[in-house]
């Protein structure tokens, strides 16, 4: 068995990015996944890649929006009761990790992530042949009544803090900006440091391109278990068909199927949630057009321009991940996107919806599984994947070669939450 052989799973931006990056050291890779690169959840994201994402929902300012949160009829965060009495545990940790030290903790270590995976992106999207898909102007926070902007406070600080660009608008010069918009917004912030894509899936798909076309093998094929060979140190995939995989070293990068994955296979449980959300495209009227995505926090959407038009997602619905749709914060987001904007008509039958995949400290899990050599965790990327999935993979390499990480791995570490 040759020892430089490393096998993915999932190949999702977090799966794609570990593949490229652990070919560009030498290693001969296999990437597995049952459907095409970047059909899952790195497909249906809202394509931004902002400094800002350093504050996770679970920050210190969540306390005194958690009564009008838990009536469970706000735009930004709805729970199945049945999901959230199943998973307590999972939501007292993540409510505990609310507090001042770990919110420090958590800001500086997500900081250190996204500036890394900024410029892999910007390395990575010239090297795919992908960079016209590249915006870097940025994208806006909508504030519709000054006491909205003033209970941004917390967010604003902490950006200030960790040294993000950001300017303060007016209504005049958020019109400047952004001319489309409606008068509704008094105050806007425009987070400068923050690049975005037009079409998330179409960059994995670059990315996925540029792996096979440097060597990598893709194999579309879902896999069913994962196990130790019993001649040697090898480990072992599973095709749901029977077929077997061997390879020296397996990485984890099912994004949200690794809990049920990890625990059918391994035995292992992950403390992870859903987060589900949902996008619609819409077309716009006349020649309404925006420059950057934005998000309407009294709204609860992001709308951001993408090549299938304009791209309207939704806040947080926390529910089992197959559970049936519920559309209902598609529609609030809607009704509140036209009073901002104008839109014209849904250009699909149905709302896409994806999950993004939750640990209690909202940072992702990346290093060697504890009591298990060869495996390789890079799951749990929250509401930022897509922005840090390379990132990951430059820290992931790292380990696995025992070199000095970019950044500090501590924060990262699967130990956190496995044994
Ligand atoms: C509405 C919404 C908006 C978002 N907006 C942003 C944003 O603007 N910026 C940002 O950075 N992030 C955003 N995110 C989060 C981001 O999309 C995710 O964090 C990220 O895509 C996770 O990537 P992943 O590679 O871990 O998972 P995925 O992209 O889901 O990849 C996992 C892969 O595993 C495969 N798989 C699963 N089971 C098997 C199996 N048994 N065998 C083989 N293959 C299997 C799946 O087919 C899939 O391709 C958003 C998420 C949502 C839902």
């Amino acid at each position: 068995m040759n020892k430089n052989t490393v096998a993915i799973l999932g190949a999702g931006i977090v799966g794609v990015s570990c593949a490229l990056e652990l070919q560009r050291r030498g290693h001969e890779v296999t990437l597995f996944d049952r459907t095409a690169p970047g059909r899952e959840t790195s497909y249906g994201n809202a394509g931004v890649i902002a400094r800002s994402s350093l504050m996770p929902f679970n920050h210190p300012g969540l306390w005194s929006v958690l009564p009008k949160l838990l009536k469970n009829t706000a735009a930004s965060f709805r729970y199945d009761p049945a999901f959230l009495a199943k998973n307590l545990s999972w939501a007292v940790r993540f409510l505990a990790s609310a507090r001042a030290s770990v919110f420090q903790e958590t800001t500086t270590a997500l900081d250190a992530l996204i500036r890394l995976s900024t410029s892999e992106h910007r390395r990575l999207l010239v090297e795919a042949g992908a960079a016209h898909r590249l915006r870097t102007n940025g994208w806006l926070f909508l504030y519709r009544s000054e006491e909205g902007f003033a209970g941004s406070r917390l967010s604003r600080e902490t950006f200030d803090r960790f040294g993000v660009a950001t300017r303060v608008l007016d209504a005049k010069e958020l019109s400047d900006l952004e001319p489309h918009l409606k008068p509704l917004f008094p105050r806007a912030l425009w987070i400068q440091d923050t690049d975005s894509v037009d079409s998330p899936g179409r960059v994995v798909e670059a990315y996925a391109r540029l792996f096979v076309s440097r060597g990598g093998q893709i194999k579309q094929v879902s896999i069913s278990g994962l196990g130790r060979s019993g001649a040697g140190d090898a480990l072992q995939l599973r095709e749901e068909g029977g077929a077997v995989h061997e390879a020296s070293k397996v990485v984890l990068a099912l994004g949200p199927w690794t809990r049920e994955f990890a625990k059918k296979s391994l035995g292992i449980s992950v403390p992870m949630a859903f987060e589900r959300g949902y996008h619609m495209h819409y077309s716009a009227v006349g020649n309404a057009s925006l420059g950057r995505p934005v998000y309407d926090t009294g709204g609860a959407y992001v709308l951001s321009p993408m090549e299938q038009g304009l791209r309207l997602s939704t806040g947080v619905q926390l529910a089992q991940r197959d559970a049936p749709k519920n559309f209902v914060q598609l529609e609030l987001a809607e009704r509140a996107a036209r009073e901002a904007f104008p839109l014209e008509s849904r250009l699909e039958p149905e709302a896409w919806m994806g999950s993004r995949p939750t640990l209690p400290d909202s940072r992702p899990i990346v290093g060697e599984c504890p009591q298990r050599p060869g495996l390789w965790l890079a799951f749990g990327h929250q509401h930022i994947g897509f922005n840090t999935g390379p990132g990951t993979a430059r820290l992931l390499a790292s380990l696995m070669h025992g070199e000095p990480c970019d950044i500090d791995p501590l924060p990262f570490a699967p130990g956190r939450f496995l044994r």
